[in-house]
């Protein structure tokens, strides 16, 4: 503790003469030690209240001034002996000297309750200066310090020592402090000292400001200290208000008035957070963010007991998608509510409650939004009084905005094409919506055979597609792959044209060839028949012009030239491909020529750069796959590519691989890569990523999940995917979702340093009997719980990769205890017809390798 700073004045006299006989003079007081002369005055009769509202406050009465007399709480002039005139009675201040840290005031003033008193003394400081109070009360009390209420508690509670550490502002000279207490019952009493000010306890116990405002928006800093505290305490003060939309709305340094006012729109309720970052006269920084409203508090009903104010307009000029999701809305409200919500035409004269889909110039005025470009996907939906407006692109925007809005504030979950969880409720309501999202990676390509179903893609804002398919919404896709022959065919020109085909020692050839890129001829050509395919099929995004399936690039001496110049093949394929995209940029400002970094491509060229409308596509065929791209020393050179080409190309497009290709159904624990990896390519400016997965048959390991939760980081690569998987352990598997997520956690658990998996994969040795025969236990167990037939079927569907692990490890007794027999009996049900990419050889003969076995 400190060195003595205090002197107390006073002379204290005893209350009770009899009792405390012991006059004190004037002493030192040492900081940390109890300040143990008062003046008292007491007891002052409170009465309790009757309204059970109230009883948190304070005792009735305790807040009147009963010192108008001497001055008043907050300027009074007292000595010893001086007279308070109650209503009933005169009351006498009177000096007191406690022998110990505790003012037993039950002890000195009465044993009654409820009471209050005060306690007055005063100190003497050197400098002017913070200090910290440090007291405890018993129950409730006031503190002033040089006549400003400084603090105000208002609970019941017991004496704990240094309970409150009220940083206090003490000015050279004699400082004038006083204490009123409250006495709800039992013990009364307090304990009062000074302790050398610590930056840290004013962080102690929470925020040092809070934000307060009113319906009329007018907003103000409080902090539990007064304004001359903090203007000793702070240096200086910044304050950032951003609304819901992360806009800054008001930016202020404040050197003074640190808790003065200021004024926010309060057109609508609406959040928004405060940023107060503060120096302290020691030099100290701390920063704090708080969220408070604005504005007035008004709860809307959207529906309640089978009825609803609210009908879904549309505008007349809405897209296809537009008017899908207004059906989509009104479909799943009624499930959500069975109430009927009528869709019509938006009229800017009905003056009712509605869910407006579609840009609305209202909405945009209010929430100050440019006209989205069609091909938008970043959606918005908010409410303007009782009215919700839901809004994006044409495209797609506002059809997400219509499907983020039922999953994230009904709770709508559409986990497979066939099962969807959609929570319903007898009424809604709600006070404000706001929420903004934009995706993560432009085009998301989930390449699931459970995400081909147009409308789960479409609910699950999976965008892309290797060829095209019809969907809500439509699909940004990739016309092919491979196509240098299928856009220049030998057969229709190698007779008259071998030059246009790879010189190979010594000659031209078109067998398993290329073509020679250096050819200006071949060039043309190639411009000339991807345009006609670009005019003939608008409907991709990415037209591919890239090497075929196998090597013997052209080897002519102009080709090698070029090659040389640009360091290698990938060099004088870009050389090609870039002029190839600059002669269709003009008629196609929209679309990207893709090609291929692959094979004898693979490596980054030098002194040439894709151009802005070129997309590179890159494989992660070679990776390890149970340690992410960063962590795993497999996957260096991939890294080092993967970063090379981003640092080349404008836009990369991934072909990246999330099963086992060989074993489909073969557990298989790379979930903990799937979201870094997804945010590596995001972080390397990727254009479209595309997660091939078991896109032949259903059945694959975690099919269903692994499909949903893909979905879900293609679209926000920073979602918290852990959430994401409870949520669907809980939706999808019900009660046995808790037990499968202890199977899904024993799994990846199995993943060490020098676990490694690959997408060609057989190795199995990390799956031990052990492990197996554990597994199988919680699937018993998971069965056992199954909310109803549905849910079993899928918690059978999740033990399917035990069952084939156990079949192809221990086959006899897979035969013999009814193992074998199960995995037939799921896989026949479910129609699984695949078990590798390779089919039906595959699956023939593991399931002739069990059927041989003798019993
Ligand atoms: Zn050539
Ligand atoms: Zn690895």
């Amino acid at each position: 503790m400190g060195k003595s700073f205090f002197a107390v004045v006073f002379l204290a006299l005893a209350i009770k003469s009899t009792a405390f006989a012991t006059p004190l003079g004037p002493q030192p007081f040492i900081a940390g030690q109890w300040v143990k002369s008062w003046l008292l005055c007491g007891p002052i009769p409170l009465k309790f209240w009757n309204d059970p509202v109230k009883a948190w406050g304070h005792i009735q009465g305790f807040t009147d001034d009963y010192l108008l007399s001497l001055g008043g709480e907050a300027n009074l002039k007292v000595k010893d002996g001086a007279l308070v005139k109650l209503k009933k009675q005169t009351l006498k201040w009177a000096s007191y000297s406690t022998p110990d840290s505790i003012v037993d005031l039950r002890k000195i003033l009465s044993r009654e309750s409820p009471l209050c008193a005060y306690a007055y003394t005063e100190v003497i400081a050197d400098e002017d200066k913070v200090w910290t109070v440090a007291m405890g009360t018993n129950d409730g009390c006031r503190l002033w310090v040089n006549n400003l209420l400084v603090w105000d508690y208002k609970v019941k509670r017991p004496v704990l020592p240094d309970e409150d550490l009220i940083p206090v502002v003490l000015k050279k000279g004699t400082n004038k402090i006083l204490l009123k207490v409250e006495q709800h019952g039992n013990a009364w009493g307090y304990c009062f000292r000074f302790l050398p000010f610590k930056p840290s306890q004013l962080t102690a116990k929470g925020d040092l400001f809070t934000v307060t405002s009113n319906e009329k928006g007018e907003t103000r800093l409080a902090s539990s200290l007064s304004d001359l505290v903090l203007s000793q305490l702070i240096n200086n003060l910044k304050l950032t208000v951003v609304n819901d939309r992360e806009k800054t709305v008001l930016e202020e340094k404040r050197i003074t008035d640190y808790l003065k006012s200021f004024q926010l729109d309060a057109g609508a309720f609406k959040p928004f957070t405060a940023k107060i970052e503060y120096e302290l006269s020691s030099g100290e920084k701390f920063s704090q963010q708080t969220h408070f409203t604005v504005g007035k508090r008004v709860e809307y009903s959207l529906f309640s007991n089978g009825k609803t104010n609210y009908r879904i307009s549309v505008n007349p000029q809405a897209s296809e998608s537009e008017q899908w999701a207004a059906k989509e809305l009104q479909h799943w409200l009624k499930e959500i509510s069975k109430v009927d919500f009528e869709i019509q035409n938006f009229d800017p004269t009905y003056r009712g409650a509605q869910i407006v889909i579609g840009y609305n110039a209202t909405m945009a005025k209010q929430a100050n939004l440019a006209f989205p470009e069609e091909a938008d996907e970043t959606y918005r939906y908010c409410n303007i009084g009782e009215n919700i407006y839901i809004s994006g692109g044409k495209q797609r925007g506002t059809m997400y905005g219509v499907l983020s809005f039922l999953e994230n504030e009904l709770g709508c979950r559409w986990y497979t094409p066939s099962f969807s969880s959609i929570p319903t409720r007898d009424a809604l309501n709600f006070t404000w919506y706001s929420h903004s999202e934009g995706p993560g990676i432009r085009v998301r390509n989930d390449f699931y055979y459970e995400a081909f179903d147009p409308t789960w893609a479409a609910h699950n804002k999976v965008n892309g597609a290797m060829g095209y398919r019809v969907q809500p919404g439509g699909v940004e896709s990739y016309w092919n792959v491979h196509t240098f022959f299928q856009l220049m065919p030998p057969a229709e020109l190698f007779a008259k044209h071998p030059e246009y085909y790879s010189y190979i020692e010594g000659k031209r050839v078109a067998d398993q060839a290329q073509l020679c890129l250096s050819n200006s001829a071949v060039l043309a050509m190639m411009i000339d028949r991807i345009k006609k395919r670009m005019r003939e099929s608008p409907e991709y995004l990415i037209y591919d012009v890239s090497q075929n399936d196998w090597h013997n690039p052209c080897q002519c001496d102009n080709c090698l030239h070029i090659a040389n110049q640009y360091g290698g093949e990938s060099g004088i394929l870009i050389w090609f491909v870039n002029q190839v995209a600059d002669a269709v940029k003009q008629e196609f400002p929209t679309k990207y020529i893709g090609t291929l970094s692959y094979q004898y491509t693979r490596k980054p060229p030098v002194n040439i750069k894709p151009k802005d409308n070129v997309v590179v596509r890159f494989c992660s065929i070679e990776c390890c796959f149970s340690h992410d791209f960063k962590s795993c020393k497999e996957n260096k050179t991939f890294l080092a590519d993967l970063e090379g080409w981003s640092s080349l190309a404008p836009h990369l497009y991934i072909w990246d691989y999330v099963v086992n290709f060989n074993h489909y159904q073969m557990p298989y624990p790379n979930f903990s890569v799937l979201q870094p990896n997804i945010q590596t390519f995001r972080d390397n400016h990727t254009i479209g990523i595309m997660e091939q997965a078991a896109y032949q048959s259903r059945g694959g390991e975690f099919a269903e999940l692994r499909s949903y939760l893909i979905s879900k980081l293609l679209w926000n690569p920073d979602c918290n995917a852990d959430a994401v998987i409870n949520d669907f352990m809980s939706g999808y598997y019900g009660r046995s979702g808790k037990i499968i997520r202890k199977y899904f956690d024993q799994l990846q658990g199995l993943v060490t340093k020098d676990v490694h998996i690959h997408c060609l994969s057989t190795e199995e040795k990390h799956f031990t009997d052990a492990f197996i025969h554990s597994c199988l236990e919680i699937f018993a167990q998971a069965e056992l719980v199954a909310d109803n037939p549905e849910i079993l079927r899928h918690v059978e569907m999740a033990s399917v990769p035990i069952l084939y692990l156990k079949c192809k490890q221990t086959p006899a007794l897979a035969k013999a205890d009814g193992t074998y027999a199960k995995f037939c009996k799921i896989t026949e049900r479910e129609k699984i017809t695949h078990y590798s990419e390779s089919g039906e050889p595959h699956r023939l003969s593991f399931h002739r390798a069990i059927e041989e076995q003798k019993p």
